[in-house]
């Protein structure tokens, strides 16, 4: 799960990972009356969206006058803001957040994330801030310094330091940054966080570290032990197709392709989806409905990949262990009768009774296209897509 940038400095302020004094805003009369709160002279408007890019796509702008603050808000408020995360279509900004502008003297990148390799979270800097991460861990990967730490534990005083050093934070402010380092690591520990990113981590004209910008995702399997994160969640942001997934239990994530997959358990559903590349087809979505996939749930299931426009095709690959085959089979004739089935529908049962399997999909006189092997199934699907 992401939230808004404001929620993530809310997160940090109660945490002692300092921020700019700012104000989130859900209308446009918020937002008026945060520009006359905001004291130092120079304002900072920030359009709310779950997709970063946004100082590119011009909904990030400074102000130097309350008026002109108010005049940044109007243009950004209900603009449709495209950054390079947010595909063509752009998103609607719903959310500003009005901030104090800060007195930028270097601009630094700071994150914790879990390094997969290594099996560790790991904090993650460089000097390289306000800029594209993902280009410089390309181009120069030697600008972005690693300290690994063991699960639950803070970098310690001298490797916060030390890691601060690297990354040219002044003498003068290294207490300061090695402190924001501790404190941002318990924000990722505590809140089940799966990345942290402060892009840019500023050092002020005065020497003050401040997170200018703030970044959080959260491993949706803990969300059941941090009703707290639960709550920030802004359905506006999300996928509609994920979200509906979520209210049936199903693991499901749209894709851009055109085969939409059906599959029980997620290693076969990855496979599934590896096969259709392998075939020359593109999935339109991972989906795993689970080892216990009621008709209820199959339902639901055929109802979100339908209402995916782009749809050409759809695979049903089920491998019954604990569940029957032959229970599938009546789930997907039951559920497939409710509904038109407009695309071409293959296929595949392996497993726990799957010859009743196969005769109640036989006789259920729907046009199915029955296969064997995965590659079967596969190369039936793509074809089946191509029309
Ligand atoms: P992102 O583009 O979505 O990552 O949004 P950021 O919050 O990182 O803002 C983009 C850029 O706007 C930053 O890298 C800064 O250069 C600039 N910016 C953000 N806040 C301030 C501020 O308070 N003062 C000044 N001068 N620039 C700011
Ligand atoms: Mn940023």
């Amino acid at each position: 799960m992401k939230i808004h940038e404001y929620q993530a400095k809310e997160i940090f302020r109660a945490r002692g990972v300092p921020v700019p004094d700012g104000f989130a805003c859900l209308s446009l009369a918020q937002a008026e009356e945060a520009v006359g709160k905001i004291r130092g002279g120079v304002w900072v408007v920030k359009a709310q969206i779950h997709a970063g890019g946004r100082g590119k796509g011009g909904g990030v702008k400074v102000a130097k006058s309350a008026e002109e603050a108010r005049q940044r808000a109007r243009e950004i408020f209900g603009m449709r803001l495209i950054t390079p995360q947010t595909g063509a279509e752009g998103r609607e900004v719903k959310r500003l957040l009005i901030e104090e502008g800060a007195d930028i003297a270097d601009e630094l990148y700071l994150a914790m994330l879990p390094d997969r390799a290594r099996q560790m979270p790991v904090l993650m800097a460089s000097a390289e801030g306000g800029m594209d991460i993902e280009e410089v861990a390309a181009k120069q990967p030697e600008k972005i310094h690693k300290l690994w730490l063991q699960p639950e534990a803070l970098p310690t005083d001298a490797e916060a330091e030390e890691l601060a050093a690297k990354i040219g934070v002044p003498e003068g402010s290294r207490a300061a940054a090695a402190e924001l380092m501790q404190n941002l690591a318990r924000v990722f520990h505590e809140t089940d966080a799966s990345l942290v990113e402060v892009n840019p981590l500023v050092v002020c004209g005065g020497g003050e570290v401040v997170a200018l910008d703030a970044k959080m995702n959260f491993d949706d399997n803990a969300l059941f032990r941090r009703p707290e994160i639960a709550a920030l969640r802004d359905a506006d942001e999300e996928d509609p197709a994920e979200a509906e997934a979520a209210q049936h239990d199903l693991s499901y994530i749209s894709l851009g392709g055109d085969i939409g997959c059906m599959v029980n358990g997620a290693g076969l559903a990855m496979a599934t989806m590896d096969i259709i590349k392998l075939c020359g087809g593109e999935p339109a979505n991972f989906l795993d409905v689970g080892g216990g996939a009621s008709k209820e749930k199959v339902s639901a299931a055929f109802q979100l990949m339908l209402a995916n426009p782009g749809i050409r095709a759809v695979l049903i690959n089920i491998f019954g262990g604990i569940m029957r085959c032959d229970v599938i089979a009546e789930g997907v004739v039951a559920a497939a009768k409710e509904m038109s089935i407009t695309v071409p529908l293959v296929v595949r049962l392996e497993g726990t009774n799957v010859e009743e399997g196969k005769r109640i999909l036989a006789e259920s006189g729907m046009a199915i296209i029955a296969a064997t092997t995965m590659q079967d199934a596969a190369e039936k699907a793509v074809k089946a897509a191509r029309g």
